[in-house]
């Protein structure tokens, strides 16, 4: 079982910030900004490779709770970054799709 399918099942802790049936939204246990949260489905999807019409839903779910969350943690006015990395030379580590919701500095871009 992957991460953070271990944190869904509660073998795993984590800070929570959000959940209902279908996502958990946590802090990121190394956050690279004062504002880091990262959002899942509780479905194992491995990554955006894996989305696709029969389980689509929960993302649209995931971006309006990402609306929700930025404005209860105070960056929706000073502006924020949603980033998924996909893959080795996207940069992801966990195998489970998963939105990093970054704010509280100034980000810059483009990224490294
Ligand atoms: P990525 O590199 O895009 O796959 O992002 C994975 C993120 O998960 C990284 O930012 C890690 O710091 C974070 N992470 C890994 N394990 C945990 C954990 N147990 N609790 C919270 N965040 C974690």
């Amino acid at each position: 079982m992957c991460i953070f399918c271990k944190i869904v099942d509660k073998e795993i802790p984590c800070t929570k910030v959000y959940e209902d049936e279908k996502i958990l939204a946590f802090k990121d246990i190394n956050p690279s900004a004062p504002v880091h949260v990262l959002v899942i489905p509780k479905e194992h999807i491995t990554s955006v490779n894996y989305i696709n019409e029969g389980n689509a839903e929960v993302v649209g779910h995931i971006f309006t709770t990402i609306a929700k969350l930025a404005k209860e943690l105070g960056v929706d006015e000073s502006g924020y970054r949603v980033v998924t990395n996909i893959g080795m030379q996207g940069g992801q580590s966990v195998a489970h799709l998963h939105f990093h919701l970054l704010g509280g500095r100034n980000l810059g871009w483009p990224p490294g």
